[in-house]
């Protein structure tokens, strides 16, 4: 046939070499995998260029100007793709894809192909087609350039050197070594056919100089460096089968395939890193080898299931390792099926569970360790969630408390015991932290708690409340401790039983003695001597003083039970002031001390027990006279804010040691050394002077220098209305304080 009129020729070889590597080439990268789009892109590329090395040969070897024509027509197919396609591969390799992805873009990258293809088939634009013009050449034939060749060279060269841009930026832009090689490699390489190809088959023709057009061959080199970087630096080599079988011998799991007869078909690396075997030895030999125990058993329950055709999964089991020992391992597996759905083998993946195991051991010991330690606590300690959920309890606080496990865990605190701190009900959730903690901290700290379970026992508790800055991470709100006070409330509440009573029954006969006492004074005036009058005199003042201590410890003993009340009233602070002050002028006189009262006529009204708190003015006013040697001074003042009126009594007596002050208004304290010397008091008036203040919300305190003198202070409320009302309301269900109120001003008081 004419357009296969044939004849040899060598230089056509050439083009049929070009043609062999590229068809290699598409080989070479389709096997590493089609998945990267990088690779498909580069096979189009290969296509193209294929078509043209073909076509070229075909072109050569032709016999006649028209079959050459023909096949070099078909040719363009090839040449005119190769650069946008080129393009569009460097795009994918440099991971800008997305810039191509529009269908108008795309449009934009291949129309002008499209365009010139058109005309080239259609007209002589762009390659010669009159056979008359071609001309018999030793490599084939060859015709004149067409009038716009020049344009699809221009355009080609443009999308080839823009590729050249492209990966320049990319080259510079990589900082890992194999990238930035194959990169390099890739712009060596289209470097090739921009120079060799468009001059060859393009700049020289044009300018008439007749050359051999090696474009084909050159862009083949192109392809070939190419494929050679891409197989070199493996960049593009993510071929599925490949990737399974690295992820199957890496997994640290032991993957093991067995066929029906239960024989090792295949076993990962894992089984050599595991269990210590050489992968050869184990194919092939029966699986019950390798599996600890009852075959038989392991066999119905796991591999019977697996071939009736479900998985099992996270079945404990032992395997046996190459030098015997047995490693837990949790075993898993699926039915292998064909297509047709028949079963023909069994895929078990099994998990060294060992270290998880030992984990477990450690924790479990951790545990019990923990739980010992818990229980051979004396005092009770239980654990509170943010939920004041009780997450563990021990048995002390269990017995202190009454209750059962059962009762109190993963309940909520406020639903198994109420707390209660005088009339004031302390709920769980106070107990727990209120924000997120920087370090571990106490959160509460509360003496004298009552506490009441609902099966109706009562127990007091000194009760603490601590938590750790991790108890978020761990769901742990506190620790709570519990320490049982019930008994020393008990003793201490028979301590003031016991004082009362004897202070009461001590009261009538002193009050007669007294009376008696005085009486005789009276009467014996002058029968007496001198030295018998003097005895009289004392056995009168030791009578005194212990009817004043059997008062106090009356007064001690009703604070403590709460048994004292207060009436309060509206009262003008200034006659109490000055009736208490009058009272002591003369022992001032006595010892001769300067006994001072400021002035006080614009005081306010006060609201107060008249009674109590004279017995406080006395008090204070006592004490200063007492501890200030003849000569000093005593002063009382008093001034008033808006809502309270502060009373004052200085003395310039020894002073009080700073490290006496925190104890002075505790029971039974006095100043021990030197000072309390050839004093007699009890200890107990300053006492009882803070449980009165306390009782009137007010305040009490001292500042004192060695040596200079004292100041004791205190504060009353007024009896403004509003502060009157509020304080009513305060006083009607706390003016009696107990035991815990009187400790825990005790606790608080200022100084
Ligand atoms: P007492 O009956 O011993 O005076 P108080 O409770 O009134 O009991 O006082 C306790 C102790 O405080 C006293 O023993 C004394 O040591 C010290 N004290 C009280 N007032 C003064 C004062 N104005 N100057 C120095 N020491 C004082």
């Amino acid at each position: 046939m004419y357009l296969l009129d044939f004849t040899f020729n060598s230089y056509a070889l050439l083009s049929l070499f070009a043609l062999v590597v590229n068809t290699t080439l598409i080989y070479l990268i389709a096997s590493q995998g089609l998945q990267v789009s990088a690779n498909r892109w580069f096979i189009f590329v290969l296509i193209t260029l294929v078509v043209w090395s073909a076509t070229e040969s075909l072109s050569r070897f032709s016999g006649n100007p028209v079959a050459a024509d023909f096949w070099g027509s078909i040719g363009s197919l090839g040449w005119i793709f190769v650069a946008p396609l080129f393009f569009g591969f460097t795009l994918s390799y440099i991971g800008k894809e997305g810039l191509i992805s529009t269908v108008s873009k795309q449009i934009m990258l291949f129309g002008p192909a499209v365009l010139f293809l058109f005309l080239d088939w259609t007209t002589g634009l762009i390659s010669i087609h009159d056979p008359a013009l071609f001309e018999k050449v030793y490599y084939g034939w060859s015709s004149p350039t067409a009038p716009f060749f020049w344009a699809v060279l221009l355009w080609l060269d443009s999308l080839l050197v823009a590729s050249v841009i492209v990966l320049v930026w990319y080259y510079r832009k990589q900082d890992y070594k194999n990238v930035r090689r194959q990169t390099l490699i890739f712009i060596v390489a289209v470097l090739i056919p921009i120079l060799g190809g468009s001059i060859t088959n393009g700049l020289l023709p044009i300018l008439k100089i007749e050359v051999f057009p090696a474009a084909v061959i050159l862009t083949s080199v192109m392809s070939l460096l190419i494929t050679y970087a891409m197989l070199k630096y493996r960049l593009f080599s993510i071929n599925p089968a490949t990737v399974v079988s690295n992820i199957v011998q890496t997994i640290n799991e032991i993957l093991i395939v067995t066929n029906p007869a239960h024989r090792i078909e295949f076993v990962n690396d894992a089984v050599e890193s595991v269990l210590g075997y050489k992968k050869e030895k184990l194919v092939g030999q029966p699986f019950q080898n390798l599996v600890k125990g009852d075959w038989e058993e392991f066999k119905n329950r796991v591999m019977d299931q697996v071939y009736s055709g479900e998985s099992v999964s996270g079945v404990e089991l032992s395997l046996v390792s190459a030098d015997g020992q047995n490693v837990p391992v949790s075993f898993s597996a699926n039915p292998l099926k064909d297509s047709k759905g028949s079963i023909y083998g069994a895929v078990g993946v099994a998990t060294d569970i060992s270290k998880i195991k030992q984990l477990f051991a450690d924790i479990t010991a951790e545990r019990n360790k923990l739980t010992t330690t818990m229980e051979s606590i004396v005092d009770g300690v239980l654990a509170l969630d943010f939920d004041t959920k009780v997450i563990m309890i021990n048995s002390a606080a269990l017995k202190m408390l009454g209750l059962k496990g059962e009762q109190v865990l993963e309940k909520k605190l406020d639903d198994v015991i109420s707390m209660s701190e005088g009339n004031e009900r302390l709920r769980a959730a106070d107990l727990l932290p209120k924000a997120v903690l920087k370090e571990d901290t106490i959160l509460v700290q509360k003496n004298d708690l009552s506490i009441s379970t609902l099966l109706g026992r009562e127990v007091f508790v000194n009760l603490t409340s601590s938590a750790i800055k991790e108890g978020n991470e761990v769901g742990l709100g506190a620790i709570i401790t519990l320490n049982d006070v019930s008994k020393e409330k008990e003793l201490e509440e028979m301590k003031i039983d016991f004082v009362s009573m004897a202070a009461h029954e001590l009261r009538t006969p002193l009050t007669a003695i007294r009376g008696y006492l005085s009486v005789l004074q009276e009467e014996t005036q002058k029968s007496m001597t001198k030295e018998q009058k003097s005895f009289l005199d004392k056995a009168f003042i030791s009578s005194s003083q212990l009817a004043s201590l059997v008062e106090n410890l009356l007064s001690v003993s009703k604070i403590e039970k709460g048994a004292m009340k207060l009436e309060q009233e509206e009262t003008d602070w200034k006659e109490v002031l000055e009736e208490n002050f009058n009272n002591f002028i003369p022992l001032a006189k006595e010892k001769n001390i300067k006994f001072t009262l400021n002035n006080l006529d614009d005081l306010p009204k006060v609201f107060v027990d008249k009674f109590r708190v004279g017995e406080v003015i006395s008090n204070l006013i006592a004490n200063a006279i007492n501890y200030t040697k003849t000569g000093g001074s005593v002063t009382v003042s008093a001034e008033a804010n808006e809502k309270e009126v502060t009373t004052h009594v200085k003395d310039t007596g020894q002073g009080i040691p700073e490290r006496a002050i925190p104890k002075l208004f505790t029971k039974f304290f006095r100043v021990s050394g030197v000072l309390e010397q050839g004093s007699k008091g009890t200890g107990l008036g300053l006492y009882i002077s803070k449980a009165i203040v306390d009782m009137h919300k007010g305040r009490i305190w001292v500042e004192s220098k060695i040596g200079i003198g004292s100041t004791f202070s205190f504060t009353v409320p007024l009896a403004s209305i509003e502060n009157r009302s509020a304080l009513q309301s305060v006083t009607n269900d706390s003016t009696t304080i107990g035991v815990g109120g009187s400790k825990k001003s005790r606790r608080y008081f200022k100084t």
